[in-house]
């Protein structure tokens, strides 16, 4: 006889919330079951062979201004005070500019998002400057403008600028990690990373920022450490799932509490109408005999490689270890469906769009089905969206 009366399925954040909510407001005795042989989905993190703590999954950084998520998140961890910025690497292409910042072998830097210091090593100490102003002239009251945005200005030193941060920050780093041009994707895309009105050099502008102090697992793990709540590890739930008839049975018993999933919705119906495309990621760690390998947390290598970016962990966690440091390498490729293969970001477009709400329209003749996260809604959702999602669903369900 099945003693719970939730049951979550996957342990990342939009598990991890809703099974404390559910148990601990809601009195519920929660199952989760999590395929993995870890808990916190892909913001997972974990020391390396070389005692370098990593991020298995890609590089994450907290950041929000959603203070109810912050203040629940809080509860689990202590904070690293961390601010991520970002340089971009590239070709120093026209030997006649001088770029206002450093050169080596060849290659210029500017910080990402471009901004108006990224405008002097791009044109040069004065050109930069006058073409801040100008640009500044041109969206008065912005503090930042979209690369699309920007690309429809009809002045033509406006317009020469677009076409420099187009060719030099976008088009070539957009086709490696989405095998598309900035036009052909979701245009809230690139706006994640706009052009800078500013000489602000974050990466993310957000009230609250900062890196779990001791790491995101053990903040999942003490969120999951509850007397209510069951995590199953190394358990794919889809194998004790049978979902019919608008009911859905666990391990073969009617199960009436809610159910909350949080893996793909293709996978949850079989594919019956086809696989929903994502690009997946291959990752390249390598541990160097050195103290550090760059000078921020993450490098873009916005025109040449055929990696997006290069992020050395211990930018990120402020981790000291002498002697050693561990750096990744992102490489990105769509998915084929391949056994193994991790499906890590949706493609929104209004054909997967479609596809995806004939998924969503069958999880809806479910009425204790919730669809919640980043796979279950094939959205491109950041953490603490994800947080205050399964915050905002466990309201409705308490
Ligand atoms: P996930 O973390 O994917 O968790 C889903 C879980 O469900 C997984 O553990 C999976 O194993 C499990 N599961 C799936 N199917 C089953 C099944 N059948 N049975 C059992 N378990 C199952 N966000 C930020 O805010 N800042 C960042 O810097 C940032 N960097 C990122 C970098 C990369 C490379 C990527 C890909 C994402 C990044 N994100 C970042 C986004 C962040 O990873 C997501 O917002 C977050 O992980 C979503 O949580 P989730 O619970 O929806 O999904
Ligand atoms: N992007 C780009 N050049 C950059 C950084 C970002 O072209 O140097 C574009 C690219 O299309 C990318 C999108 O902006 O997919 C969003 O970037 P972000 O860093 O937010 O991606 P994530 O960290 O989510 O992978």
């Amino acid at each position: 006889m099945n003693h719970h009366d939730a049951l979550i399925i996957g342990a990342g954040y939009a598990g991890a919330v809703s099974a404390r909510r559910l148990a601990e407001d809601g009195g519920r005795n929660v199952l989760v079951l999590e395929r993995r042989g870890h808990v916190g989905g892909n913001a997972y993190d974990c020391l390396d062979d070389a005692g370098i703590l990593i991020h298995q999954y890609g590089p994450h950084i907290f950041h929000t201004n959603d203070r109810r998520v912050f203040d629940y998140l809080s509860r689990f961890t202590r904070w690293r005070r961390y601010q991520h910025k970002v340089i971009a690497n590239l070709p120093r292409d026209n030997p006649e500019v001088v770029p206002a910042g450093k050169t080596t072998d060849g290659r210029m830097f500017f910080p990402v998002p471009f901004n108006l210091d990224s405008m002097k090593s791009a044109f040069g100490m004065k050109e930069g400057e006058r073409l801040g102003r100008k640009l500044l002239d041109a969206c008065p009251a912005q503090s930042e403008v979209t690369i699309l945005e920007l690309r429809q200005n009809p002045d033509p030193e406006i317009a020469a600028i677009a076409d420099y941060v187009y060719e030099h920050v976008f088009v070539h780093y957009t086709m490696k990690q989405w095998g598309q041009t900035p036009e052909e994707i979701d245009p809230n895309t690139t706006a994640r990373v706009p052009v800078r009105l500013s000489q602000d050099d974050r990466y993310f502008q957000d009230a609250y920022q900062g890196m779990p102090l001791e790491g995101y697992t053990p903040m999942f793990e003490k969120m999951l450490d509850h007397p209510s709540i069951t995590v199953e590890l190394g358990t794919d739930a889809l194998k004790r799932l049978e979902l019919a008839d608008g009911g859905i049975k666990l391990d073969g018993e009617a199960f009436d509490g809610p159910v909350i999933y949080t893996g793909q919705a293709d996978e949850l119906f079989g594919f019956r109408f086809g696989p929903l495309p994502y690009r997946t990621l291959d990752f390249g760690f390598e541990t160097l005999p050195q103290d550090a390998f760059q000078t921020h947390g993450t490098v873009n290598y916005t025109v040449d490689q055929p990696y997006t970016r290069i992020t050395e962990f211990k930018h990120l966690t402020g981790q000291e270890k002498p002697g050693a440091t561990t750096i990744m390498k992102e490489y990105s490729r769509a998915c084929t469906g391949a056994e193994g293969e991790i499906p890590y970001y949706a493609i929104i477009n209004p054909e997967n769009n479609a596809l995806y709400a004939q998924y969503a329209a069958l999880a809806a003749q479910y009425p204790n089905l919730h669809l919640l996260g980043r796979l279950a809604e094939y959205k491109y959702y950041n953490m603490d969206a994800i947080a205050g999602k399964a915050l905002a669903l466990t309201d409705d369900l308490l």
